[in-house]
């Protein structure tokens, strides 16, 4: 039976179920759901059993289990796991195996959850649909002929189609929120540093977070208690405590100011987004939370800003992949200089090219000045907007994406139009601070439309408090997609 990853651990934690059960039923949902699905790009089969073995002799010792006992779990493949291949969706890191595990996949497993594989993304985490994924494309369990949604497309698609029910992603630009919405769950981008990136496959590192997906609220606030803190190994992480957020989830949200940007409901927007986010909203308001307009005018920026700075830093990071190291290595008989760009032509695809160049270029002498310094100071910009902002309101609610999932090949031949696809969630991602999507309804043609809850920097609680309101409410219940139920 499929369960809530709350519910999921407390009964293996109770001994009501076995975690090998749980392994066994899931991998034949796997087996029946992923040739429609495409979630995966490695069914990690017998580790995923062995670590549901494991958890299971762990509780016939007698020791306690921990908060994700025998929960299957989905690992996004830009993140490390021990011995599992590892390729962030580009076949330039064909068949590298690494040698540890990123810390929140080493976080997962010592809280008891079973990892089941790694998930389709788009390469490097660079896109909005999954379809630059250098292997395979994405189905939206909603729709099978429309995009997950992206970069971290696979691991909700997973979790949409109820074949686990959580999973790892990662956000730079919007790659959790996004699919969490276009998907019909939950998806959580935490404040700039609450989580360690030790381990993820950089992609834009001023930016890039990792974050849990789960069916319901409670599950994803209980990943995210197991994932945050500081981490040793990553400098960039925050030293501050970590809240309940479990518990947070019970929180009243009376009092609560809540403020809509007003930004976020300009053009652009579809019609049913505007009125399902707007019934949320007003589902806010019969719980006793005050609703008021605000402004971020520096919006519009944001999606110049954002494809600026993170093309600059992507070109950087992805410097690291030039044959020696790991992966594809092309032409090692010719010169060094050959062999680098032999391999960097044939291991990385056309979008992951097209960054690099844009951010070589903004970062060149002479054009350094007007794109990458401007960018920066715009961004600042941007992240006073949201302070202002929450001077006057607690938490802003606005739409995650302007649409629904969009068709597989609907924009892949306009890059302009991808990118803008990302225009609600960029501007959290520039400022730091946490923001997540919970599904608040559903299209008249049955597509899944998201509510973006952003807080002040560390205020996850708050989301999450917000968040649970909003799903116990009648109105705004989404559940599964049909057929895979
Ligand atoms: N869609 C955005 C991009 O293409 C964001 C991706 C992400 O968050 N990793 O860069």
């Amino acid at each position: 039976m499929f369960d809530s990853i709350v519910r999921l651990a407390e009964s293996v934690r109770s001994g009501e179920r076995s975690a090998e059960g749980v392994a066994t039923e899931t991998l034949a949902r796997v087996d029946a759901r992923e040739p429609s699905v495409k979630a995966f790009l490695h069914v990690d089969r017998a580790g995923f059993l062995e670590a549901a073995k494991a958890v299971d002799a762990k509780r016939a010792r007698g020791e306690t289990l921990g908060l994700l006992a025998g929960v299957p779990i989905a690992i996004k493949d830009a993140l490390c796991m021990t011995g599992v291949p590892t390729t962030a969706a580009s076949r330039i890191l064909e068949g590298y195996k690494p040698v540890y595990d990123a810390t929140v996949v080493a976080k997962l497993r010592a809280a008891d959850a079973t990892l089941v594989g790694k998930t389709n993304l788009d390469e490097f985490a660079m896109g909005s649909s999954n379809e630059n994924s250098a292997y395979a494309k994405v189905h939206n369990p909603w729709d099978l002929d429309r995009a997950p949604g992206g970069s971290s497309g696979g691991s909700a698609a997973a979790v949409a189609s109820r074949m686990c029910p959580g999973s790892l992603g990662s956000d730079t630009g919007g790659s959790i929120r996004q699919p969490a919405s276009f998907c019909g769950i939950v998806g959580v981008k935490p404040t700039y540093g609450r989580v360690s990136r030790y381990g993820l496959i950089a992609f834009a590192s001023s930016l890039d977070q990792v974050g849990p997906f789960a069916t319901d609220v409670r599950g994803a606030a209980r990943m995210l208690q197991v994932l945050a803190g500081h981490d040793p190994h990553d400098a960039t992480t925050l030293d501050a405590a970590v809240d309940d957020y479990e518990a947070a989830c019970e929180k009243p949200v009376k009092g609560l100011r809540v403020g809509i940007p007003r930004e976020y409901f300009g053009e652009g927007l579809d019609p049913e987004v505007d009125v399902a986010v707007r019934r949320a909203i007003s589902c806010l308001e019969q719980f006793g939370c005050t609703v008021k307009p605000v402004s971020l005018p520096h919006t519009k920026y944001a999606v110049a800003t954002y494809y600026v700075l993170a093309t600059a830093e992507a070109s950087s990071n992805l410097a690291r992949f030039d044959g020696v190291r790991y992966g594809l290595r092309k032409e090692p008989d010719r010169d060094l200089r050959n062999m680098y760009g032999a391999t960097r032509d044939a291991g990385f695809g056309p979008e992951v090219k097209r960054r690099i160049l844009l951010g070589t270029f903004v970062l060149s002498s002479g054009f350094y000045d007007a794109y990458y310094l401007k960018a920066q100071k715009v961004r600042t910009l941007i992240t006073r907007d949201f302070e202002k902002a929450f001077e006057e309101v607690d938490v802003l609610c606005a739409p995650t994406a302007p649409t629904t999932a969009f068709k597989i090949g609907e924009k892949t031949h306009d890059p302009l139009a991808m990118y803008l696809s990302d225009i609600d969630t960029l501007p959290a991602s520039l400022a730091g601070v946490p923001a997540m999507s919970i599904p608040v309804g559903l299209s008249a043609s049955g597509l899944p439309i998201g509510l973006q809850i952003i807080t002040p920097h560390l205020q996850e609680s708050r989301a999450f408090a917000i968040a649970a309101a909003c799903e116990s409410h009648a109105a705004l219940q989404v559940g599964a997609p049909t057929k895979f139920a």
